[in-house]
């Protein structure tokens, strides 16, 4: 029995969602398409099995080709990243961090991380965080220019005595030079941590700096520009690897979700295919269309720029909020998300800004030519954010638009 046959009201939801994802253009930077062959081993018999542990060293019997499963995610993310030790079981990113913190730190141990409206992330201690609970977190900013301000966090480092200082952002579109991070922490005294969420794809490919053979520990999801599946991982040093382990299981979580790990496998071996660094390079490039158009259009950007693959705008210059831009692009067929931007005077579910990037369309096979296209579109968009019409008729050129880039053909859900 399909499950359209046993559930239509979920697979006519699916379905619907198959479409909206063919016929928009997807420009939240931290979505992507995973590959078929990623959707098929996410929902694979894997999700059936039991394998609390590590691999070689589980709680439940019938493990062997768990094992073999996970050992190769392990084996590949050590290769891709230069990883000593390599932890493929949490859940996401958020409880990455979680885990992360947990081994790393005492309640109440005081941490360096930046301001969430500065780039940061929530799971960075932002007051509403569990985390920001337990530990001490102290927020850096970024400088009057937006930029990250090292010589800054080295003067809170050297006032603060974190025993942890964390850099790696949501939000943040500048290269981070890991090697002073870490040097200013040996001088303190304290750990190293980056949250690579958002970047991973492009470090993968070399194209941005890599911390993971710098830092103590190193946090990713697996699902935004490393184009896997909903998932998270933990790279550190080997010192460290054991209380990683500990932290993750059975610190934190229970049961590995098997069938996600097998994904994050295959995932894996896309990214060491010379294909992939093609494919990050392209991010990157599209990105800086983008940036020169809209530059050239008057919004104005944050950080003045970006070297990776996203883009924080704020588009109050143009007469708009962040939550007004979002809604006059969702009606165009074009999907944002409202932003907050440094030291934003607006409030969060209403704020400054917008933030959008390349890596979904990237998949898609869109280049230079289709940014171009695509930049004019949110400019329209913006500028008549009360025309409906207007709005509808960009909706038809984007669909017109995506039917050259055709996503999972073939895929269906309602039969
Ligand atoms: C996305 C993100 C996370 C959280 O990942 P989830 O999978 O949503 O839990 C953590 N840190 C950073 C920097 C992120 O961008």
């Amino acid at each position: 029995m399909t499950l359209h046959e046993y559930d239509e009201t979920v697979a006519i939801a699916l379905e619907k969602e198959l479409n909206r994802q063919r016929e928009g253009l997807e420009m939240i930077p931290s979505e992507n398409f995973v590959s078929s062959a990623v959707l098929e081993a996410l929902g694979s018999v894997a999700t059936n099995k039991y394998a609390e542990g590590y691999p070689g060293k589980r709680y439940y019997g019938g493990c062997e080709h768990i094992d073999t499963i996970e050992a190769l995610a392990i084996a590949r993310a050590k290769d891709i990243f230069g990883a000593e030790h390599v932890n493929v079981q949490p859940l996401s990113g958020a409880p990455a961090n979680i885990a992360a913190y947990e081994a790393l730190l005492n309640p109440g141990d005081t941490v360096l991380g930046m301001d969430l409206s500065h780039g940061g992330h929530l799971t960075h201690g932002h007051p509403v965080t569990q985390s920001s609970k337990i530990y001490n977190f102290i927020r850096y900013k970024t400088n009057a220019e937006g930029l990250l301000d090292l010589e800054n966090l080295r003067e809170m480092a050297l006032q603060h005595k974190p025993k942890l200082i964390l850099v790696g952002y949501s939000a943040y579109s500048r290269e981070i030079d890991f090697a002073r991070v870490q040097e200013i922490a040996d001088e303190v005294g304290a750990m190293t941590m980056a949250d690579i969420a958002h970047i991973a794809g492009l470090i993968a490919a070399g194209e941005m700096n890599n911390p993971v053979q710098i830092f103590d520990i190193v946090t990713t999801t697996t699902h935004k520009t490393l184009r896997g599946p909903r998932g998270g991982m933990i790279m550190c040093k080997l010192k460290h690897a054991k209380a990683v382990d500990k932290a993750v299981f059975p610190g934190l979580q229970g049961g590995p979700h098997e069938n996600v790990i097998a994904a994050k496998a295959v995932a894996f071996k896309e990214a060491l295919q010379p294909e992939f660094k093609v494919y990050a390079k392209q991010i990157k490039a599209n990105a800086k269309v983008l940036e020169r158009i809209l530059r050239e259009r008057g919004f104005k950007l944050m950080f003045n720029g970006t070297d990776n693959h996203l883009l924080l705008i704020d588009v109050t210059p143009k007469g708009v909020s962040g939550h007004e831009a979002e809604v006059a692009l969702d009606k165009a067929g074009i999907t944002v998300n409202k932003n907050m931007i440094p030291d934003d005077t607006r409030k969060p579910l209403d704020p400054s800004g917008i933030r959008l990037g390349t890596p979904a369309l990237t998949t898609r096979g869109m280049k230079e030519a289709e940014m171009e296209q695509i930049a004019d579109w949110i400019d329209q968009a913006i500028i008549n954010h009360a025309d409906d019409a207007k709005l509808e008729e960009i909706r038809g050129e984007v669909k017109k638009l995506t039917k050259n880039f055709p996503l999972y053909p073939g895929l269906s859900y309602s039969k």
